[in-house]
């Protein structure tokens, strides 16, 4: 029985060893082999060489490392690493932080759960009670809110990356292969049985977050447009009220006009609707302007992702043999 762990990395130099050890001491027991895929996504910090010294003095041929030829994002970090895990044909595929914010214990509650209950194909742990300030929270809550009832796949509340699939499910993800990629939705468009467990999240010891409040807005807004085309009809929806307004009111001042002889409300209407229905007008463009950006990008059809080396100890090996002769 094998497992294979994703893990993404970005600036996380001073976590690669201490994870690898919490790892080992955590698997010591188990009856499982695990591989690992450290996948370095354009760091600008040392994590490289030090998932290079890791892969050096284990001289293990369990440890990749996929290094990418610059940053491009921990969604297509974990895309590539799916697509490494099923060339190393493993029954269960792991993703996980490199940053021990997730206990790799719950890695082995993940196995036992899903070994036991065959039916599932996927566990995925999610935070009951979140650590985090209140305006946050506020904001993701409403954009499950929102999400939940435009987008055509349930979104699973705080639900985390960190989940264990099996083969079948895996090469479901691995068709699902579009540019902008919001993962709690690609995970929950392909179907399957998922189970969710509770779990705590540490605190990051090392390094920082790379999420920033306008990182985490745009990453909300490519889920939206990503699961639902409810926003573009928008355009459709508003046009016809002002529309059917427009008649009404209308008629309602030729019959004002005709009978009573009120005079037409003058200039700071004209200005207020004009200014109203501009406005909405460039919002609902921007809308479709939106979209249409992300499909112009889809359809240039550029890879995810680009590796420029894929590391192993038995390449690396290979490499310090040639620089010896
Ligand atoms: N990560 C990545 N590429 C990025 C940003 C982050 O591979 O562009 C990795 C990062 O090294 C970590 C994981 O994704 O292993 C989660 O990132 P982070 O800890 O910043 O997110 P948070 O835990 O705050 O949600
Ligand atoms: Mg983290």
């Amino acid at each position: 029985m094998n497992l294979t762990l994703i893990i993404p990395c970005y600036n996380e130099e001073e976590n690669i060893k201490p994870f690898y050890e919490k790892c080992l001491a955590t698997f010591f027991k188990e009856t499982f082999n695990v591989n690992y895929i450290f996948i370095n996504d354009g760091s600008k910090d040392n994590t490289l060489n030090e998932i290079k010294k890791l892969i050096l003095n284990e001289k293990k041929s369990n440890i990749y490392c996929l290094n990418f030829s610059r940053n491009f994002g921990k969604e297509a970090a974990m895309f590539a690493g799916m697509q490494k895990s099923q060339k190393l044909n493993t029954q269960y595929t792991v993703i996980i932080d490199a940053d021990l914010q997730q206990d790799p214990i719950y890695i082995v509650k993940m196995y036992e759960f899903i070994h036991s209950n065959p039916d599932y194909d996927c566990v995925t742990c999610y935070q009951e009670k979140r650590k985090e300030g209140k305006i946050l929270s506020f904001f993701k809550n409403t954009f499950y809110k929102i999400i939940n009832k435009i987008s055509e796949v349930p979104f699973y509340q705080n639900a985390s990356d960190f989940r264990l699939i099996n083969q079948k499910m895996l090469n479901a993800l691995l068709q699902m292969t579009e540019y902008y990629r919001f993962s709690k939705g690609i995970f929950s468009w392909v179907g399957f049985n998922t189970y969710y467990m509770p779990y705590e999240v540490n605190k990051r010891i090392h390094g920082q977050s790379s999420w920033s409040i306008l990182s985490l807005f745009r990453y909300a807004i490519n889920g939206i447009i990503g699961f639902s085309t409810i926003p573009l009809k928008l355009a459709t929806f508003t046009g016809t009220i002002s529309f059917l307004a427009s008649i009404i009111y209308g008629i309602i001042i030729i019959i004002q006009k005709l009978t009573v002889g009120i005079d037409i409300a003058g200039y700071p209407t004209i200005v207020c609707l004009i200014l109203f229905i501009g406005g909405i007008q460039m919002i609902l463009l921007g809308i479709i302007g939106e979209y249409l950006g992300k499909t112009y990008i889809e359809t240039k059809k550029r890879p995810i992702y680009l590796i420029k080396d894929d590391l192993s100890f038995q390449s690396i090996g290979e490499t310090n043999d040639e620089k010896n002769n």
